[in-house]
């Protein structure tokens, strides 16, 4: 079980303090991270007349145009064979809303409205869908860890069945620091993992109950995201599993199901926590019927290089994902998800990086690559597919520096890192912050999962050492609880919403740049050394990366 140990990272913290030189050639590349620069690629990438960037539309094409257009003029390579575009193939799966779920059984039946009760799709390419008669199970938390010796399929055969599962993990309900990593989520508490694991089992279909804290966002979040066309690798597993329905249902709908069929949803529920828990057969039987567009398409990451000289083929990865969700008829009045903060900012902090870089009177010795990377929104593809296909050797790629949604509120002391502990990464993020006499958190919401929720895990899970450094909370002017209590709002009101609005009266841009200086200068200094940052001990990932470094 991993554990993190936040007295390690502090003793780092004093010995590396007062450490760092007076570096000249640093400053002339800060100096051009400025509010204007920032200012002006945010506002062009959240216009309207970027469509809310969603991929495989005219939306992409002015984005990916736009930014091949920035790292050109700043005079960065193509770094896939002439070209700053790595094509990822695509297939865009489209459900009908007009689908209805029937649950019958202990004499009843319950028509689940689209939406309102539930929501879903399906990965398969398929014209049609037509689930009949499938037994629902409810398996707990759906998961099947061998690690936290946790098994809820243990001896179900569940061809053509029905699963019903919770969202979150046994840690997170019970808040027991014994069980699973406590209040913080595991990667076993995502639903994509979910979904894919009662593929792996057989299901015919997966059905998640919502629940806001344990989802770590409303309902809205859950109508947004699965409304609207769903993008998938081209040929990836689950469009080749029996998984037929990936779909959710609100708490409401699910208490209904269980009083249908005659069981105590809290008791059993709260039972699913607990060790031991058995799946419960609800005698409940579900019919789906639904039309479903499937159609191919191509999506591009963007990709570009600044060469390093002594060690020009080792690698720093910034990314930072350019897609958001386009234009969503179903919003009254403004219907484009410009996705300004969620991710116009990290894509323009890529720019202003690339251009910083440029301006370093010595060239860095390894290169770095500006990723910036498509459907991150639509389950983390664009970087899932460079993780797969990589355009340089990932033994030679040093580290990968991930930012997405940077700060808008003002100064903060601190930057978060998100899934702290887990590699030698965060001791490079916590010299430079303190250098400028700020300092690291952990996540101060561990349990909405957030290190399984950006593009860096794709390359951890191939081992890569990636450092997911996050805006922080403890503001300079106002202090950690507004700074908490900020965060908190702007996800409830504007999180995957119209309301992502490039604000330029509102926003503040001094902690923003303050923050973007610091993932510059974390990769600088990454770029200067010959040390390859590592997993720390018992970190999940550290065993595929000692695999790669075994080969020359
Ligand atoms: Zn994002």
């Amino acid at each position: 079980m991993f554990r993190k140990n936040h007295l390690s990272v502090l003793v780092i913290f004093f010995v590396l303090a007062g450490c760092r030189t007076h570096d000249k050639g640093l400053e002339t590349a800060l100096e051009g991270i400025t509010a204007d620069i920032m200012k002006k690629h945010i506002s062009v990438l959240a216009s309207d007349d970027f469509q809310g960037r969603a991929p495989a539309t005219a939306g992409e094409e002015k984005t990916i145009a736009y930014l091949a257009e920035q790292f050109k003029k700043a005079g960065l390579k193509p770094a896939n064979a002439g070209s700053y575009f790595q094509e990822v193939a695509l297939v865009r799966l489209s459900a009908d809303a007009n689908m209805t779920m029937v649950v019958t059984g202990g004499g009843k039946e319950l028509n689940l409205r689209f939406s309102d009760d539930f929501i879903g799709g399906t990965p398969h390419v398929a014209d049609e869908i037509r689930i009949d008669d499938s037994e629902i199970v409810f398996i707990g938390y759906g998961i099947n860890s061998p690690e936290y010796n946790w098994n809820d399929y243990s001896g179900l055969d569940l061809k053509g069945k029905t699963v019903l599962m919770l969202v979150n993990d046994p840690g997170y309900a019970t808040g027991d620091p014994d069980l699973f990593n406590g209040k913080e989520m595991t990667i076993y508490g995502r639903w994509t993992w979910k979904f894919e694991e009662a593929a792996r089992q057989g299901a015919k279909a997966a059905i998640i109950i919502h629940e806001t804290g344990a989802a770590a966002y409303p309902w809205a979040v859950v109508q947004n995201s699965w409304s609207g066309a769903q993008y998938y690798l081209a040929g990836n597993e689950l469009s080749q599993s029996e998984l037929q329905l990936q779909a959710w249902v609100t708490t409401e709908a699910a208490k209904k199901m269980f009083e249908s069929a005659g069981l105590d949803y809290e008791l059993i529920t709260a039972s699913a926590a607990k060790p031991g828990f058995t799946p419960v057969r609800m005698n409940l039987k579900t019919k789906v019927h639904f039309r479903n567009h499937a159609e191919y398409v191509k999506s591009s990451n963007v990709a570009a290089v600044w060469p390093g000289s002594g060690k020009a083929d080792e690698f720093i990865i910034y990314t930072a994902h350019w897609d958001h969700f386009g234009i969503n008829r179903d919003f009254e009045g403004d219907s484009i998800l410009n996705g300004a903060v969620d991710n116009a900012t990290g894509t323009a902090a890529l720019i202003a990086i690339a251009e910083a870089f440029t301006r370093l009177p010595a060239r860095q010795k390894r290169s770095v690559l500006f990723l910036s990377v498509t459907c991150e929104e639509q389950g983390l593809l664009g970087s899932e597919y460079y993780a797969k296909n990589p355009l340089f050797p990932l033994n030679k790629t040093v580290a990968v520096i991930n930012m997405d949604g940077l700060n808008i509120t003002g100064k903060t002391g601190d930057m978060t890192i998100i899934g702290y502990g887990y590699s030698d990464l965060d001791d490079y993020a916590l010299a430079v912050l303190n250098k400028y006499g700020r300092y690291a958190n952990p996540d101060p919401f561990p349990e909405k999962g957030n290190y399984f929720r950006s593009d860096h895990i794709n390359f951890a899970r191939v081992g890569v050492p990636a450092l997911y450094l996050s805006k922080g909370v403890d503001d300079v002017e106002r202090g950690k609880e507004w700074g908490m209590a900020q965060s908190e709002k702007w996800i409830m009101e504007n999180y995957h919403k119209p309301s992502d609005n490039y604000e330029p009266d509102i926003w503040r841009f001094d902690g923003m740049i303050e923050d973007v200086c610091v993932y510059f200068e974390v990769g600088y200094n990454l770029s200067n050394t010959e040390i390859f940052p590592d997993w720390k001990p018992g970190s999940p990932f550290k065993s595929l990366r000692d695999e790669m470094m075994k080969i020359p």
